[in-house]
This record gives structure tokens, sequence and C-alpha cells, in this order.
């Protein structure tokens, strides 16, 4: 596994790297200067299972904001910087954890040093960021156009000039919208280096798409042993980047936590609204804090019962009724319009 190897960096509280769990970041979508939306946003987020949360900086403001933002949330705080050197300063002089940066966009490599300079003082992280969209011209005339190994050299670039400036506190993400290209850059990149990886898809869509494409993207990734920090990121709620990329690592076996919820396709046996049942269900144990349970939710007795012995409670859905199985015993019949609140209520009182 790459990421039992690379160096370990530290975000605050947090570690990345070396072998440590694989961490959930998101992105607020208030504006970060609004410190009362920014400050409800992230714990919102954090009561999802974000560990490290990064907000744009873009301006004095919003630099300014951090200091108060920071005393009201308890995950680390990474400062999002593009094209003003001078913000990424006033973000650490305002306490960020972290800086996610361009060295490309912020100008001159004086700009590059100051910033350097000031993460030095203080210990703060930087984050290399390089997306394929902003890739160079003379890396794009190189290759022919934008390849993964255009991105990978561009990054590697990038952490050579921060080295240049003696200072290795690094994390490094490489971004493409393209899927395949992604992954083969993640490719290349793991075996150029062992600083820890961000690893995500970028612009990947909307909830539907953007879970499609993270999905792949960084589920083979993640399961090729690439990979110390992720965002999936999706257009829509950054709380639901969050759920996703827990069910993502829980798939993977790479993070325990939260309930799982397995529910059958329904098909001309169901006679229970088994859809919308099902639904219900995966929102209603997201807010339960049981680790490593899982519930079946099935739509008839034929099948139902056997896939449900196999998970720690199920339901079996009847005609307006449905089985209550629990550790592979059927409990009992419960109407239909009940089937949620008992099974909530069990998993409220749950002893393992
Ligand atoms: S569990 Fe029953 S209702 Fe669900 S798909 Fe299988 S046979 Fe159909």
């Amino acid at each position: 596994m790459y990421r039992d190897h690379t160096r370990q960096v530290k975000i605050g509280d947090r570690v990345i790297g070396g072998g440590s769990p694989v961490l959930i970041q998101s992105m607020t979508n208030t504006r970060t200067e609004d410190v009362e939306a920014t400050a409800a946003q992230i714990l919102r987020l954090e009561e999802a299972g974000c560990d490290i949360i990064r907000s744009t900086v873009p301006n004095m403001e919003a630099a300014k904001a951090i200091g108060e933002i920071k005393k009201r949330i308890h995950i680390p705080l990474v400062a999002d910087i593009h094209f003003d050197y001078k913000m990424a300063i006033a973000a650490m002089e305002n306490g960020a954890d972290k800086i996610r940066i361009n060295p490309g966009n912020i100008g001159s490599k004086e700009n590059v040093a100051a910033v350097v300079s000031v993460a030095k003082e203080r210990n703060i992280p930087i984050r290399v960021g390089v997306n394929s969209g902003s890739l160079e011209r003379q890396l794009v005339e190189k290759y022919g156009g934008v390849t993964a190994e255009g991105i990978v050299e561009s990054a590697l670039d990038k952490v050579k000039m921060i080295e240049d400036l003696d200072y290795t506190n690094l994390v490094i993400s490489i971004k493409s919208s393209d899927v395949l290209m992604c992954i083969k850059a993640h490719e290349i990149l793991a075996e150029k280096t062992d600083y820890p990886l961000h690893v995500g898809i970028t612009e990947a869509g909307t909830l539907w798409s953007g879970n499609i494409k993270s999905s792949i993207g960084l589920g083979i990734i993640l399961y090729e042993g690439i990979g110390d920090t992720i965002r999936v990121s999706l257009t829509g709620d950054p709380v639901e980047e969050v759920r996703s990329a827990r069910l993502l690592l829980r798939t993977l076996g790479l993070r325990k936590g939260g309930i799982e919820v397995v529910s059958c396709p329904t098909c001309g046996r169901t006679k229970i609204d088994l859809i919308g049942l099902a639904n219900q269900v995966e929102a209603m144990v997201a807010d339960i804090p049981l680790d490593g349970i899982k519930v079946a939710v099935m739509g008839c007795a034929v099948n139902g019962p056997g896939e449900a012995r196999e998970a720690d409670i199920g339901i079996a859905g009847g005609v307006g009724e449905g089985l209550l199985i629990k550790k592979g015993e059927i409990i009992r019949k419960v109407p239909e319009e009940d089937l949620l609140s008992v099974l909530r209520d069990e998993l409220l009182h749950w002893e393992a």
C-alpha cells in the first residue's frame, strides 16, 4: 500500500499519511466572511463525519473570519487560496491549520517564498494543488494535450519550487474531471513521491453523476493503495459529500463507522412501499451513533428473511406488514406503518 509509506503530515490535531486512516474532507459553500453561516455549516459537516474542512479565502475579511470560525468548530480548517499570496499569509496569521495553494497562480517566485516563509515559521502544512484545467501551456505542448503525465509533472514542479525553499511539510493534490486520466495521474504520482496525497475527482457533477464518477475514480485509486485523504466533490449540500465519502471508505474497508443499510431492488413480490421505506431507513440511521451494524430492508417473505438473517437486524415485507428479524431470528410481525419506528426503537436500544 503506497499510503502506508507516505510521510505523515499534521493538520491541526489530525494526521494524514504514513498509514493513518484515510481522512474525509469537504469544503464550505457559504461566504467565509459570514462567520455564523460558515461555522454552522462546519458543525453540520462535523456531525456527518467530516475530519478536515476547507474554506475559500478570497479577501481579507474572509482571512480575518478564520479566527472566529475556529473558536466555534472542532476540526482543522484549511484555507483555500487562489491568485493573491497575501491572502495565504493572512489566513495563516489568523489560524488556518493548512493552506491550499497552486504556486503557479499566486504570482512570482518571491510571492511563493513569502508564503513559504510564514508557513515555515508556524509549521503550517501546504497543500500543493494542481488541476488539469490550469495545466501550463508548455506541458500541454510537451505532452500533446492535457495528459496524466503533464499533470504529474506540473505538480512535481510546484513541489520542487517549495522544496528549493527548504520546506517539505507538504501534501499534494492533482485533479481532473476526466476520471480515467485522474486514475492514471495518481498511479504515476504515487510511484514518484512519498508526500501524502489528497484525492478527489474535480467538477464531478451533481449528486447522481458526482457520486458515480467519484465512486469509480476514488474507488479505484484508493483500492490501489493510493490516497491519504479524500474529498467527494458534489454540486449540492456538502453534507452529502461527507456521507458519500464515508460510504465509499466503508465499502472499501478503509474506515469503520455508521450503520450500513442493505435493501433489495424490489420486484413483483413486493407488497409494501419498500422504496419509500428503504429511503426513510437510510435517513433515519444517519443520526444513530452505532458502528458496524447492518440493517436489511427486504421486500418479501420469500427471499427477505434469508437476507435479513445475514444482517444484525432487518425487516421482510409482507402484505401491509413486515417481519422483524433480529440476529437471525424472526421476532414478530409489525404493521407496515410502524416498521420505521420499530426499527428505530430497536437501534436506539441496541445491545451488542
Ligand atoms: S427480497 Fe423479495 S421482494 Fe425483494 S427482490 Fe427479492 S424476491 Fe423480490
